[in-house]
């Protein structure tokens, strides 16, 4: 079981996309960022090293299942038909879908301006979901990214209006890119983030969530936060 290699082989394995500021992202060789402090106290709390694989973020349902990875840290938004495939810890941030325009746009100042324009998003995400099946959008012209990153460079070459992306790393990549800006009305209702495993890793969840309880209860999760998210 996977409780049982994690101690043999003495490493826990995170899955993410490290393309994802300020969640993971790569520093020199280093993965940092949110998740991977968190990954790391999970690690801490188990005795074992950390090792994170970085794939594409699609590529993360697959890899738990067939057991590459031993959780999904990726600021995992909770989705009933994800719930069906893992098991998701506790949350631990609300998110929203920001809505990101080039700064001399005024076409698009609310959510209800998306109607009828060409969006961009990040490939396998909620923002992504947003505008297929039962979209309350109408008319949207959709191309989809491996990364936010590159979804921006398009809105910078007007190949697309609008970029829906997680909020906070929408706000990082606003941060690299002063040209854009984020909309105050989010796209959708907020999310939630949380860590998955595979269905019926009980004793892995319960160490993830007991170490998100301690993360929470003793301050470390806000300074966490402080510490990759400005505002
Ligand atoms: N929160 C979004 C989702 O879960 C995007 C996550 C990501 O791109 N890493 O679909």
């Amino acid at each position: 079981d996977t409780m049982k290699r994690i101690k043999d082989d003495g490493q826990v394995i995170m899955g993410t996309n490290a393309a994802f500021p300020p969640f993971e992202m790569r520093q020199g060789d280093a993965i940092v960022g949110i998740d991977a402090e968190i990954a790391q106290a999970i690690a801490d709390k188990l005795g074992v090293k950390l090792k994170i694989e970085d794939m594409d973020f699609e590529a993360l349902p697959s890899a738990l299942k067939s057991g590459k990875v031993d959780f999904i840290a990726a600021g995992y938004t909770i989705r009933p038909d994800r719930q069906e495939e893992a098991d998701f810890s506790d949350t631990y941030l609300k998110a929203v879908q920001a809505i990101i325009v080039l700064k001399d746009n005024d076409t698009i100042k609310t959510a209800e301006d998306l109607n009828g324009k060409r969006i961009g998003t990040q490939e396998g995400t909620t923002g992504t979901d947003l505008f297929r099946e039962n979209s309350p959008y109408k008319d949207v012209k959709l191309t989809t990214y491996k990364k936010g990153a590159d979804a921006v460079l398009d809105l910078k070459n007007k190949r697309v209006d609008a970029v829906v992306l997680d909020n906070y790393t929408s706000m990082a990549l606003a941060d690299l890119n002063p040209e854009i800006k984020l909309l105050d009305e989010p796209a959708a209702p907020p999310e939630e983030y949380a860590i998955a495993v595979r269905k019926g890793d009980t004793e892995l969840l319960q160490t993830i969530n007991d170490t998100l309880k301690e993360l929470k209860d003793s301050g470390k999760l806000e300074e966490i936060f402080k510490k990759y998210i400005s505002d």
